[in-house]
């Protein structure tokens, strides 16, 4: 994995624009759609500090409240990662976890 960030940065390409691990390393990104209006909502979370571990069905868990810029209404989000960052389960108030494709798609 390192030897191939090396390559990328050798070659002098960004790799694929918007990529949060670009300069990033501790953001996580996560993307979120108002259940009211439709908004999408692009959050970063800093693994750093954002995180808490707790007891429950993961290693982390990041709550988080997360409002779009159309009907202000606010989303609570509780996500619980494993210890490997990935997403063991999720649970949005008000709206829901989507994926980044679909962020973007919404979003263009
Ligand atoms: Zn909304």
């Amino acid at each position: 994995m390192g030897f191939l960030d090396k390559l990328r940065e050798l070659l002098g390409g960004s790799g694929k624009a918007g990529t949060a691990a670009d300069g990033d390393p501790y953001g996580l990104w996560f993307y979120f759609r108002c259940n009211k209006c439709g908004s999408v909502v692009r959050i970063r979370a800093d693994r750093r500090n954002d995180l808490n571990r707790e007891d429950g069905p993961g290693t982390f868990l990041l709550s988080k409240e997360v409002m779009d810029n159309k009907c202000f209404q606010l989303m609570r989000a509780e996500i619980w990662f494993d210890s490997q960052y990935s997403i063991v389960s999720s649970d949005v108030t008000g709206g829901k976890l989507i994926t980044r494709e679909e962020y973007e798609a919404a979003a263009s």
